[in-house]
């Protein structure tokens, strides 16, 4: 069959990115269709609309895309295209796999977490409006639903996957009522599953505890804010954001994307890992059950990372993004 699949380059480094891991699916032998929509001010330039109507049906439709980063102004312009796709979607659970790439060399080896964060609530429901002059209140959302799900997500992935702990990150000493109903949702969600150890620790101190340790947890189940800190934290235990990858997943539909953003720094220079992007469609191949392509990537990747030969500058390397593809596929092609 022919999978449809929505894809979004994005801009900064998507583009480069995205290329290069459609060259690397394009080559599993999976039949690929794949609706190509701009996003973000690419696409107000063409459309005139952050988000094209033709690209909203399209992930309507194909109940899966792929994507890479959108830009988002800082502190004015328009709403985040990735917050609102998420939330128009529904897509309340982000997945992010913390894990070693083998031969690639860590001040922590062995690392495996898992970072389970809600996705559609919080501080990103982007509630904010001025007071008085000088005064500005901005409305954190928490609601029991928002929070069972994501905790009964966590806890799910975890029994079908073998995992042992959970922890949920808060800080409730400060915010009783908001982070204290998320705690109390995971608490309830926890009893239906007695062979999964379920402990609390307070955002601050897990900070410090992941850098000292973080061989003590196992999945972090985390609100928006907290999740989306705390995956880039994680992200320096295995190498950096160019290898974490992402799942943005809803009851009928998931976005695929990694964690990092559209790197100003190095976009359109040919320097950026296309790993993190590639490791977030190897997600996408096991979502859509194509688990031998999956096992394919998988193998080839970690090839080309145990070979140390073609590795990109964020890694230790000298190769570009598309040189990087090349070294893929050409494990894959053997
Ligand atoms: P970033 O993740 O883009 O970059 C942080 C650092 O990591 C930079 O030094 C960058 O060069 C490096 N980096 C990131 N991805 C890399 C890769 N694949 N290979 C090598 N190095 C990589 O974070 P930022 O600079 O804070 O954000 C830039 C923009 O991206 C902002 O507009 C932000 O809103 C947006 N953003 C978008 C998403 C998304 O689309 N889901 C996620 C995060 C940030």
């Amino acid at each position: 069959m022919t999978h449809k699949v929505t894809l979004i380059p994005g801009d900064g480094i998507g583009p480069e990115v995205t290329q290069a891991v459609v060259r690397v699916l394009e080559a599993t032998g999976v039949k690929w269709e794949w609706e190509r929509f701009a996003a973000g001010a690419e696409a107000f330039e063409i459309h005139g609309e952050y988000i094209p109507a033709e690209l909203y049906a399209s992930i309507e439709r194909n109940k899966v895309a792929l994507k890479g980063p959108v830009t988002t102004p800082i502190g004015g312009g328009f709403k985040s295209i990735n917050v609102t796709l998420r939330k128009k979607f529904e897509l309340y659970a982000n997945f992010r796999p913390i894990k070693n790439l083998p031969g690639l060399e860590s001040r922590y080896p062995g690392v495996d977490l898992i970072i389970v964060r809600e996705n559609t609530e919080g501080e990103y429901v982007g509630l904010e409006h001025e007071v008085v002059p000088g005064v500005v209140e901005s409305i954190k959302v928490i609601t029991e639903k928002g929070s069972t799900r994501i905790a009964q997500f966590a806890f799910d992935y975890a029994r079908k996957h073998g995992r042992k702990k959970i922890h949920s990150i808060h800080k409730a000493n400060i915010m009783k009522l908001s982070d204290g109903l998320f705690l109390k949702c995971a608490r309830k969600v926890s009893e239906g599953f007695p062979e999964i150890q379920y402990g609390e620790h307070i955002i601050d101190n897990t900070c410090m505890q992941l850098v000292m340790n973080p061989y003590q947890y196992d999945t972090l189940l985390l609100e928006n804010l907290y999740g989306d800190i705390v995956s880039d934290l994680c992200a320096a235990f295995v190498g950096g954001l160019g290898l974490v990858p992402g799942a943005n997943i809803g009851v009928d539909c998931a976005i695929f994307e990694a964690v990092h953003g559209s790197a100003p720094d190095i976009a359109g220079k040919d320097l950026a890992n296309p790993t993190a992007l590639l490791q977030s469609a190897i997600l996408m191949l096991r979502y859509l059950d194509e688990s031998d392509a999956a096992d394919r990537v998988q193998k080839a990747l970690e090839t080309v990372y145990t070979e140390k030969k073609t590795l990109t500058r964020d890694v230790g390397g000298t190769a570009g993004t598309s040189q990087f593809a090349d070294a893929v596929l050409a494990v894959m092609a053997h």
